[in-house]
């Protein structure tokens, strides 16, 4: 019944740029809209989601962050299709394996919201997603690995997968003997809290693996009440909570914003992990905010909070043996 809920949620997500627009109030003056890449990576979003773009505000940075602008059709020369070179570090279709003791698992490439920063907005997957007779493989080469001790379930959104999936795919995590770790990538608490449910929680908890969930959120608006019971469930299921945000331009990009998203996630008992600086993917480049800027909003931050809610401010560079502290 629960599933249902959310399943039928996830199918009404893909909604046209004109029926967003309208809904939220700005049908008149809408903005100027993507056309090639509204089409490869087309708008989505759910209900909840949209319930909190503020309605007439065309600056609004929830809005911002799902809206194909105009901006995302022109070329910038230092915005590639892959810009982590992700796609050649896949051992096992799916799988990537760069860092030393964990391996992130591309379980899905659906996702609930389409991010239009996502740095896996053009990641090939219907090559390198492991439907589940594929996760064998993945297996396979998890257990043969014995320097693995953290496994990340990612995407896309692992959560859109259904829980008896999610459930066999973990029980034969947990049979690998070197994994003590579950981690979970996901928008999805933030998105489609309704998504935390009972079979849920019954597989991330219910193995002799740790679990810990890293949600991700960039902008306090994003977090409303159906989130806080959302992240109270998970809590009360002894599931450590992190967020990790992207620095983007128009959402996020000042001391205020971050400052009041870092409150905020306390309250509702997460702790701020990374603040990623954009990956250049193209179609994103207009959400760039550069190095300089970004250090003095981590100064203003770190005057402004507790160490423990000042998030490290990060930046990916193909093959380097992690991310990179700025
Ligand atoms: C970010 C990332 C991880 C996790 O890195 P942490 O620093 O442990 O959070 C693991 N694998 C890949 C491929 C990643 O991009
Ligand atoms: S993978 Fe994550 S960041 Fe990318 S579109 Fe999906 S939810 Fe957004």
């Amino acid at each position: 019944m629960q599933q249902a809920n959310w399943q039928a949620e996830l199918r009404k997500t893909k909604i046209g740029p004109a029926t967003l627009l309208e809904d939220i109030g700005l049908a008149r003056n809408a903005p100027a809209l993507a056309n090639q890449a509204a089409i490869s990576f087309p708008l989505r979003v759910t209900e909840g989601f949209k319930n909190r773009i503020t309605n007439g505000d065309e600056h609004d940075p929830l809005l911002r962050q799902i809206l194909p602008l105009a901006e995302e059709d022109r070329d910038h020369p230092d915005f590639s299709f892959d810009p982590l070179a992700e796609y050649a570090k896949q051992p096992v279709p799916g799988l990537l394996h760069k860092y030393h003791g964990r391996a992130l698992l591309v379980v899905t490439g659906a996702c609930a919201i389409h991010c239009r920063y996502c740095f896996r907005r053009h990641f090939p997957y219907a090559e390198s997603n492991p439907a589940s007779q594929q996760w064998q493989t993945a297996l396979d080469y998890l257990a043969r690995d014995q320097t693995v001790t953290e496994i990340i379930l990612s995407g896309g959104d692992p959560l859109t997968v259904s829980d008896e999936r999610l459930s066999g795919l973990v029980q034969s995590l947990a049979d690998i003997p070197h994994i003590k770790r579950l981690r979970i990538h996901s928008r999805i608490p933030v998105v489609l809290p309704e998504r935390i449910v009972d079979t849920l929680l019954d597989w991330l908890t219910g193995t002799r693996l740790r679990p810990v969930m890293v949600v991700h959120a960039n902008h306090a608006n994003e977090l409303d009440n159906s989130v806080a019971m959302a992240m109270e469930k998970l809590k009360r299921a002894h599931v450590p909570l992190l967020n990790q945000s992207v620095l983007l331009r128009g959402v996020n990009d000042s001391v205020t914003a971050l400052a009041m998203l870092s409150e905020r996630l306390f309250d509702y008992g997460i702790l701020p992990y990374y603040l990623h600086m954009l990956d250049p993917v193209k179609g994103a480049a207009h959400f760039a905010v550069d190095e300089t800027q970004a250090r003095s909003i981590m100064q203003g931050l770190r005057e402004l909070l507790p160490g423990y809610l000042v998030p490290k401010l990060v930046r990916e560079i193909p093959d380097t043996p992690s991310k990179i502290l700025l």
